[in-house]
């Protein structure tokens, strides 16, 4: 039922008692009073005594709903001095949308977000002043501009211009952004869960659909010969990537099932110990700690106030029995990078195995497993723009026993036994992801092309300005190294009198800032920190701009305001 008259404008003249709604098939509208005037209505309020709805005393005409894009100017004006907040955190909202979306400062200011395609008078308007329409009447856009300098421009402050390209930097932030068109309008920082793939891999795993799809292996036609040649090239890419000249690069799932296949893969007798962190993702966890079935002890080491890693404390903890130390290279918590070359010294010095848990920095540094000593290195392909169902274990030396067995992992099967294959393929027993290895290759071609130096310091610029924004804000918690420390850009805190979830909401419904919150699969350091609920973490990649970081800031100080 609506209240909707002819006298009220040109379009509702021709209103009739019923009507569609056109957006929504579902609602009829029953306009019964469509034929009063004005003065029908009020005699008819004054003659059964109505109340009137006292916002129409206050000037506002359309109150069914608010903030309906119907209103008039006038009303939103209106606004600004019956609900000064709300109004505030609208014209906030429209600024950085319009900065985001390269429109002109009249799409806030004239209030023209309220059409898609104007209406002759507000094109007139535009011609006048001069602000450029498309043909089809919706208004042009120009290039985005920092939201950030808008959101501050609001509080009388000033604040430089983002330059995304800066000296030294090396990484044209806006050129990259337009390979990732997912980013559209979100500002996505849970990179440390997965990253976006950049068009490139798309591109080479639909064409691998669309032009050559086949299994790997022995096979002789043409599109299997190009399959298994591109997926052996994916490897080669990879390996290259992270400087493994020699050993086997084998394609995984992730990064968990990697560390899997050594803790299966390696022969382990009771009274043997395994040497982990509280750093570590309950995937470098789990799979040593489900070795107790076979008598293997897990040792856990601890960080010290600053957050790093506590060396004296692993060493001391590496005994006669140790058969194993597994630490991640970056943790996914507190971004915190640890020293795993001067582990893998104190490993060897003992003639101890080292496996590093790669997933967190293989994305964001240069990475060289040469320098690096380690025995096993396991990391994810998604996380480093690959396609998801993708990760890789590299081994120096290929006597783990094989995880799964079947097609494709032996060179010949007699009637009591089988002889291995070779390489990657032992460890690759089944059909693999074919499309997601391909991809995974051109992921590391496209990181190659921007090079890892250039996103490493892009990030790390980036990650300071966070850590430094977030210590800015009155009632935020953040979790990271006072002192500047070898970390990437993962950044946990929290908000006083927030669950770390809430947070992480209203980030999204206010901002459309994309993060997380939780445990982070590694609950032990969290509860360490003594933060039972979790932390909310902002994970930087390398398309996040600064001014992305500015705006998850400014959100915070209007939260906790
Ligand atoms: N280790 C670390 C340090 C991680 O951050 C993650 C993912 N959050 C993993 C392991 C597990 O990776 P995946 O889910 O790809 O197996």
């Amino acid at each position: 039922m609506q209240g909707n008259r002819w006298y009220e404008s040109w379009n509702r003249a021709g209103l009739d008692e019923t009507s569609q709604n056109p957006a929504n098939p579902l609602q009829l509208n029953i306009s019964p009073i469509r034929n009063w005037r004005a003065l029908e209505v009020f005699l008819y309020l004054w003659w059964q005594d109505l109340p009137v709805n006292p916002l129409y005393d206050k000037g506002l005409e359309r109150i069914g709903c608010y903030l309906c894009p119907a209103m008039l100017e006038s009303e939103y004006e209106e606004l600004k001095t019956i609900q000064p907040e709300s109004a505030e955190r609208w014209t906030a909202f429209l600024e950085s949308w319009a900065a985001k979306k390269g429109y002109p400062d009249a799409f806030s200011s004239w209030g023209l977000w309220r059409w898609r395609a104007l209406p002759p008078k507000m094109r007139e308007i535009c011609r006048q002043k001069g602000v450029e329409i498309n043909d089809d009447y919706t208004l042009k856009t120009g290039p985005a501009r920092p939201a950030g300098a808008m959101v501050d421009k609001r509080k009388g402050k000033t604040m430089k211009p983002a330059m995304e390209k800066q000296a030294g930097s090396g990484l044209d932030v806006q050129a990259v952004r337009k390979d990732f068109p997912i980013l559209g309008d979100i500002i996505y920082l849970d990179n440390a869960a997965t990253s976006f793939s950049p068009e490139p891999v798309v591109q080479a795993m639909v064409e691998f659909e669309h032009t050559y799809r086949a299994n790997v292996g022995r096979g002789v036609h043409r599109f299997t010969r190009i399959a298994s040649q591109r997926y052996w090239h994916a490897h080669e890419k990879v390996a290259g990537f992270i400087g493994a000249q020699s050993g086997i690069t084998v394609f995984t799932k992730n990064t968990t099932e990697a560390i899997n296949m050594v803790a299966h893969g390696l022969s382990w007798k009771a009274g043997d110990r395994v040497v982990t962190t509280i750093l570590e993702h309950h995937s470098n966890l789990l799979p040593w700690r489900n070795l107790k079935k076979q008598g293997v002890e897990v040792d856990s080491i601890g960080i010290r106030p600053d957050y790093s890693l506590d060396l004296p404390a692993l060493e001391n903890a590496i005994t006669p029995s140790t058969r194993l130390v597994a630490v991640t290279h970056a943790s996914n918590v507190i971004g915190v990078v640890t020293p795993v070359a001067e582990i893998a010294r104190i490993c060897h010095d003992h003639g101890i195995l080292l496996l590093v848990d790669g997933a967190q920095s293989v994305p964001h540094m240069p990475v060289d497993i040469s320098r690096i000593g380690c025995d096993f290195f396991a990391f994810s392909g998604h996380k480093m723009l690959g396609p998801t169902g993708t990760g890789v274990l590299w081994m120096r030396e290929p006597d783990l026993e094989p995880f799964i067995l079947g097609g494709g992992m032996v060179e010949a099967v007699t009637e009591s036994g089988y002889t291995a294959a070779e390489g990657y393929q032992k460890y690759e027993a089944g059909t693999p992801n074919i499309a997601g290895g391909i991809g995974l290759g051109a992921a590391v071609d496209y990181l190659t092309g921007l090079g890892m130096e250039n996103i490493r310091s892009h990030e790390e610029r980036l990650t300071t300005r966070l850590i430094n924004g977030l210590r800015q804000v009155g009632g935020v918690h953040v979790y990271a190294p006072e002192k500047p420390v070898p970390r990437i850009g993962v950044v946990s805190f929290t908000v006083d009198g927030f669950h770390p979830h809430e947070v992480a909401q209203h980030l999204d419904e206010s901002a459309e800032i994309l993060v997380r919150s939780g445990h982070h699969c590694c609950q032990p350091l969290v509860e360490e920190l003594g933060l039972p609920d979790g932390t909310v973490r902002a994970s930087l990649g390398l398309y996040n701009t600064e001014d992305e970081v500015d705006m998850l800031v400014a959100t915070l100080e209007e939260l906790t305001r």
